[in-house]
Formats: C-alpha cells, sequence, structure tokens
C-alpha cells in the first residue's frame, strides 16, 4: 500500500479550517457576478459572521459596494489571465480595522473558462509595520550619522572664521565695530557649543562600563566646576551617604551628566545660592539629588524639559538634559525633574544597584 493513501480528506478539512489565512472560495457566475461558496474560520471570525450569513453572498453584497468593486477587479483579472495572481490590498473590517493582506488568486478552470476562485490572503499588516519601523530608524541614524559628520566639518572654518575675528578686534578702533565683533564672538561660541554638544550625542559610545564609587565621580565634578561657582557665590554642598555601594557605569559619562546638571543649576541660580548634592542609598537604587534655589522651571515648560534644543536660555543648546537623560537611560537608570517657580528645582536620578565583576 503507498504511504500517500493514508492522508485523508479530513486531514485537509482540518488544515482548511485552522489556518490563520482568510481562505475562500468564489463561484463564477459570469464576469461581473460573483458569489461566495464556501471560506474558512479565519474568514468567519474576521468578519465576525457565520456560515449561513455568508454562503451564496454575491461578494458586493457582502464586502460592501467599494471592496466588492476592488475584489471584483482582482476576480476578472485571474480570469483573464488564466492564471494565479498575487498582489497586496487593504480590505476594513468590522472591529480590527484596516488590514493590509498579501492575496493570492487561483482561477480554477471548468470545461475551458473559469468557474471558481480559490483565495489565500495572509494578514500582512504587523510585518510591513515592522518593516516601516526599522526602514524609519535606519534611515534616523543615518541622518544622525551625517549629521555628526557635517558638525565635526563644521569646526574648522569656524575656527578659521574665529581667527579672523580676533585680528579684526585687535587692528580696530572704531567703538561700533567692536559692539558688532562681540556679538559675533559670543554667536560663535554659541555654534561651537552647540557642535560640541551634539558631538557628544552622536558620538557612538563605546562602552566600558565598571563598577565605579559614585562619591568620587561627583567629587571630580564637584571640584572641577567649584572655580566658577566660586566666583558666582554658588555654595556647592556635598550630603553623601557613608560606604555607597557602586554604580556600574561608564564613568565618564556619568561625569558628563553631572557637569550638564550643575551647569544648569547654575545658570538657574545666577548669582549667590546653594546647590545641594546627595547621594544616597534608597531600596533598590542608588539615588543621587542636584537640587538648587535657583528660579525653577514654569509648569508649562516642565513637560518640554529634555526635548532636543529646548531652552530658555539666550546662549543655550538645549540638548544638555538630553544627553543626560540618554546617558541615564542607557544606565539603566531613571530621571525625574521637580520645580518650583521661584524656589527652586530637585533633579533625581535613580540607579539600580548592580554588582558586575
Ligand atoms: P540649556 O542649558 O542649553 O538651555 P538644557 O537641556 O541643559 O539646555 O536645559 C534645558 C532647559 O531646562 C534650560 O534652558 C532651562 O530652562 C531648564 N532647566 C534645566 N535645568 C534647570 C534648573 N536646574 N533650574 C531651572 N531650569 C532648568
Ligand atoms: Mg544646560
Amino acid at each position: 500500500m503507498e504511504k500517500g493513501s493514508e492522508l485523508k480528506d479530513v486531514n485537509l478539512d482540518i488544515i482548511f479550517h485552522h489556518i490563520s489565512d482568510l481562505i475562500f472560495q468564489i463561484r463564477v457566475i459570469d464576469v461581473h457576478h460573483y458569489e461566495i461558496e464556501a471560506v474558512n474560520e479565519a474568514y468567519l471570525s474576521n468578519y465576525e459572521t457565520s456560515k449561513e450569513a455568508i454562503s451564496g453572498r454575491r461578494i458586493e453584497d457582502f464586502l460592501g459596494v467599494d471592496q466588492g468593486i476592488q475584489a471584483i477587479k482582482r476576480f476578472q483579472e485571474a480570469i483573464i489571465r488564466k492564471k494565479t495572481i498575487q498582489f497586496e490590498e487593504g480590505y476594513s473590517f468590522p472591529k480590527q480595522g484596516y488590514k493590509l493582506f498579501d492575496i493570492t488568486l487561483v482561477p480554477l478552470v471548468e470545461e475551458g473558462s473559469v468557474g471558481r476562485l480559490i483565495g489565500v490572503a495572509k494578514d500582512i499588516t504587523e510585518k510591513r509595520m515592522n518593516e516601516e519601523h526599522l526602514a524609519q530608524s535606519e534611515k534616523l541614524s543615518i541622518v544622525g550619522q551625517l549629521a555628526a559628520g557635517i558638525a565635526h566639518e563644521l569646526r574648522n572654518p569656524l575656527t578659521s572664521l574665529k581667527g579672523f575675528l580676533k585680528l579684526i578686534q585687535f587692528r580696530n578702533t572704531d567703538k561700533d565695530i567692536d559692539r558688532y565683533v562681540q556679538v559675533m564672538d559670543s554667536e560663535f561660541h554659541r555654534i561651537e557649543q552647540i557642535i560640541d554638544e551634539f558631538l557628544i550625542l552622536a558620538r557612538p559610545t563605546k562602552t566600558n562600563f565598571q563598577n565605579n564609587r559614585i562619591d568620587l565621580i561627583l567629587d571630580e565634578v564637584i571640584e572641577l566646576l567649584s572655580g566658577q561657582a566660586n566666583m558666582k557665590s554658588i555654595i556647592l554642598q556635598k550630603e553623601y551617604a557613608s560606604s555607597l555601594p557602586p554604580i556600574y557605569s561608564e564613568s565618564n559619562q556619568l561625569k558628563q551628566v553631572f557637569i550638564n546638571l550643575l551647569k544648569n543649576a547654575m545658570e538657574a541660580i545666577g548669582e549667590e545660592g546653594e546647590i545641594i548634592i546627595k547621594a544616597k542609598e534608597l531600596n533598590e537604587h542608588i539615588q543621587i539629588q542636584v537640587i538648587d534655589n535657583g528660579g525653577g522651571i514654569a509648569d508649562e515648560e516642565l513637560e518640554k524639559l529634555g526635548s532636543p534644543f529646548f531652552t530658555t536660555k539666550k546662549n543655550g543648546t538645549g540638548l544638555g538634559l538630553t544627553i543626560c537623560k540618554r546617558i541615564v537611560k542607557k544606565h539603566k537608570g531613571t530621571f525625574t525633574i521637580e520645580s518650583n517657580e521661584g524656589k527652586g528645582t530637585i533633579i533625581t536620578l535613580n540607579f539600580p544597584k548592580i554588582y558586575r565583576t
């Protein structure tokens, strides 16, 4: 006995009904008249209908005029060609809305003409969305790389412009021109700052994660900025808990975060004020807070904070917090801002306690 004979028709029936693709059989009455003859479970459940409600219905009666005509055009194409056709087409469903299908239509030739059509429709909505997502993120990363290249290239002409500006400044005796030169100088400075911060953002990050002592990192940053703080009569106050666990981190990146936060705090204070830098253990986290008694942030601006290029400063870049957020996220930490306009701001960072060896 042949092995194949064990395959029974009933198995085909099971396949037909359990497959997730929508399968349908259409009877061709004439080129304008098509009736639904059979469909599988997936078809019924997608259209939320029953066998009884669908069998024998004209296609445009069941799908509605617009989608019916769309389907009939495809049926006619398969009939004229007398060949299997494949195409992508969208259809709307009562609950799930619009879906995109990859549809195969097979004409069954009976006595020289097409008497029936078999259709298989595979839902590719999600697949297509994922593909588009991927294409979009690739595009973004290419744009990012290009922009980083451009930012880098801008440095050279900028250096020479600054050089010539110095020359003009040096030779000039006219007071008006002196003022213009000063404005130009500060604008150049701003361009430079934007380029620098942008490059930090775009730089491919080499990862060199280690267990770092957070108190030492904070100390270094405070040391770095203490001169500036002194000049503006701003007190930098440390409040570290004793024996803090290390943070598994990239020390340079964490320094970058705290430099940005302390700079912002100092800029919010202007002159005379206090910044408290707290570090402590809190449950499964190490919490660091930067608390300033500066001007604070208005409620309506609070939500825009950290969006790239959002700044309220004349010479700001609006990239500082974007960089902070990105670095904190890379360290699996969280970043929150609380602010009281006129009173000050609290930035809270939580880093997970993870020991790695
Ligand atoms: P920039 O400092 O170049 O403006 P940032 O991304 O560092 O860019 O900050 C964005 C904006 O957030 C600032 O312009 C400021 O309005 C607000 N901001 C950030 N930190 C503070 C703070 N400590 N106090 C008040 N406002 C702040
Ligand atoms: Mg800043």
